[in-house]
């Protein structure tokens, strides 16, 4: 009885992973083995356990995975329930990480999710590595840019600069808007990062501050009117703060009585919530499918039982239903997921300088930032136990620290500002030392 039960669980696993096909992936080999390494030993990560984040537990539980890890830094609140449907009222106020993994235990026996409640630069980078596949459900282009960038440090290249297969780390990222939404596979240094498609998401649009100003006709136009110029007009100085219900309020009567005066309906105290945070609402239906395509990805990737997605796929359901599927092209010059910023330097420069240098960089402009040679901490800004354990470093020669090695790939991580914003960013770099005669090691023209 219990092994019938067993069987039907893999039923439609076994379908796809003991046998062969058509479509298959390049290295398919069909076996029992095969399942049992999906389900024994491959482990995934899934980013978020938000809308997209509770989806892709579920999914990819459902779909065999019995190793999962969950890592996410906020608490359930009220709101989220309409949508992220592993939460109850009781929920509110604990980590999602946790009760997301709890509750995906409790409906689909056999499966192990441990779950991280912290934010993702608090983990080493390392941590990420143990993972065969990282699945990503966000909503915030940093923190992809973030997890991108990590997923992209442990590749490495060849002599010939390509990529080295087993260095590859899959990433399978899921974005919902409203009712649309896009999965994508990266195959770092095989497919564009997410990095080299940035231009995907373009600064939001704002309504031109003249007609704001003159020719309000929504209600939009109203809030917007009170909260981008007569906010100033009143509170000169004063800093617009979007989580101060009073600052809300504020804005909202203003807007209101705007509306009055051109006759525009619909000003409502959410509605100003919404055009202010620029909230869209989420369709727990958008995230349901984008998660089903990205889980799908996951499996493919995974077994090698299908060819995978290439490799952007965008869902409409906005008016009817529209998807396709898109090749984007890889950035040449990718500053994550190519061969990594050459960098030359004596074989005197120190570590303390080569900190200066990143700052100054004009590609990198990376500031208070850390380093790490070959998986050890060299130079550490933070915690403050680390940076006195590694302080020492500092003024000793880089070239020492690494082992008096002519060429090799240094990761380091700090804040870079990207549109006026500080975000962390990590970057690759390629050091290469000067030797006696000038020449160097990698003999790369036009470098740094
Ligand atoms: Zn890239």
């Amino acid at each position: 009885m219990v092994d019938s039960i067993a069987n039907s669980r893999t039923r439609d696993l076994d379908r796809l992973l003991l046998r062969s096909g058509h479509l298959v992936g390049p290295n398919f080999e069909p076996s029992p083995e095969l399942r049992d390494y999906l389900q024994e030993d491959a482990r995934v990560l899934v980013v978020g356990a938000g809308g997209l984040g509770c989806e892709l537990l579920k999914d990819l539980a459902l779909s065999g995975f019995k190793n999962l890890d969950v890592i996410d830094m906020d608490r359930i609140e009220v709101t989220n329930l309409n949508r992220q449907f592993l939460f109850r009222l009781e929920d509110v106020g604990k980590p999602k990480a946790e009760v997301a993994a709890k509750r995906v235990m409790e409906r689909v026996s056999g499966v192990n999710i441990v779950s991280h409640f912290c934010r993702i630069e608090d983990k080493d980078i390392d941590f990420y590595n143990d993972f065969i596949i990282i699945a990503l459900g966000l909503d915030s282009v940093e923190a992809r840019s973030y997890i991108n960038a990590v997923a992209c440090s442990f590749l490495e290249y060849d002599e010939n600069d390509r990529p080295k297969v087993e260095t590859v780390k899959p990433m399978v990222d899921g974005g919902t808007e409203g009712f649309k939404g896009n999965a994508r596979v990266i195959l770092p240094g095989m497919t564009p990062c997410f990095e080299c498609t940035i231009w995907l998401f373009p600064p939001q649009v704002k309504f031109p501050l003249c007609t704001l100003a003159e020719t309000p006709r929504t209600a939009a136009h109203c809030i917007e009117y009170a909260h981008l110029i007569k906010w100033d007009e009143v509170n000169s100085g004063k800093a617009f703060d979007p989580d101060d219900p009073e600052h809300m309020q504020w804005v909202y009567k203003e807007a209101l009585k705007r509306a009055e005066l051109f006759g525009i309906p619909g000003v409502t105290y959410s509605l100003t919530q919404g055009v202010v945070k620029n909230i869209i609402p989420a369709i727990a239906s958008t995230n349901a499918i984008i998660s089903a395509a990205c889980t799908l990805e996951t499996l493919k990737i995974a077994s090698g039982c299908s060819k995978t997605l290439s490799n952007y796929l965008t869902y409409n359901g906005v008016e009817g239903l529209h998807t396709k599927v898109t090749e984007l092209d890889k950035e040449k010059d990718c500053l994550v997921c190519g061969p990594g910023v050459l960098i030359e330097l004596d074989t005197s420069c120190t570590l303390q300088k080569l900190i200066e240098l990143l700052a100054e960089h004009p590609k990198l402009q990376l500031s208070k930032a850390s380093v790490t040679y070959q998986g050890k901490s060299l130079y550490m800004q933070a915690p403050p136990v680390l940076e006195e354990m590694t302080r020492s470093n500092l003024s000793k020669p880089l070239f020492e620290l690494m082992e008096r090695t002519y060429s090799g790939t240094v990761h380091v991580s700090g804040t870079s500002i990207k549109n006026n914003k500080k975000t962390s960013s990590l970057r690759k770099l390629r050091v290469a030392y000067k030797r006696v005669d000038g020449m160097t090691e990698m003999d790369t023209a036009g470098g740094a």
